[in-house]
């Protein structure tokens, strides 16, 4: 599917429900809204052939509420395909949403965190049921995380930063924490993969 209009596949959330969603997390000034345009704006900017992996997904400015617990900090961003609250609960509001900070957006790297987060989402949403011809037995989320296995990071997050170097519109700067942190490196290979990936599995 792809992504030809903002209203197709990017919600742009009203204001009401930037209210109802504040209410919902009251206590943690969660939502913030500041750069809710911005965000909304840059997402339309993702390359079409992803459109397939959000799935109705709803960008929000903000500051995720349970990762944000979990990590006593406001993350870059979150996927969050179950609504997940900082109490442990989740099916709430914001299920299906990917959470950008502000502080993501003051520091340039909202495009970049959104593909890192997009690549959560065609992760689960994509690559699951999905298999490359003549592997019938392993499907090709199974495939790519393996590929990402590392004794100190999450395959997931590595695979997602792979998203950045493989859709960056953009080439200087890129944004690839864990790539940074665990210092790994993507062969060209793994990339292309990757690329090849969202290609056959959106079909
Ligand atoms: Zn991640």
């Amino acid at each position: 599917m792809a992504l030809h209009t903002k209203d197709e596949n990017v919600t742009k959330p009203e204001s009401v429900r930037l209210t109802t969603l504040r209410k919902a997390v009251s206590g943690y000034g969660s939502v913030d809204g500041r750069y809710q345009e911005e965000v909304i704006e840059v997402a339309s900017t993702i390359p079409p052939k992803l459109g397939a992996a959000l799935k109705g997904v709803e960008f929000i400015n903000g500051c995720h509420p349970w990762m944000t617990r979990k990590l006593n900090d406001c993350p870059y961003g979150t996927y969050d395909p179950a609504g997940w609250s900082d109490d442990d609960s989740y099916g709430h509001d914001w299920s299906n949403s990917i959470w950008i900070s502000s502080q993501a957006v003051e520091n340039k790297k909202t495009a970049d965190v959104i593909l890192h987060e997009i690549g959560h989402a065609a992760t689960e949403n994509l690559f699951d049921e999905c298999y490359f011809p003549l592997q019938a037995e392993k499907s090709v989320k199974e495939l790519l995380l393996q590929s990402f296995a590392s004794h100190e990071a999450q395959a997931s997050d590595l695979l997602a930063d792979a998203f950045v170097i493989a859709f960056a519109t953009h080439t200087q700067d890129l944004h690839t924490h864990y790539f940074e942190t665990f210092n790994f490196k993507a062969s060209k290979e793994i990339i292309s993969k990757v690329r090849a990936a969202v290609w056959l599995c959106s079909l």
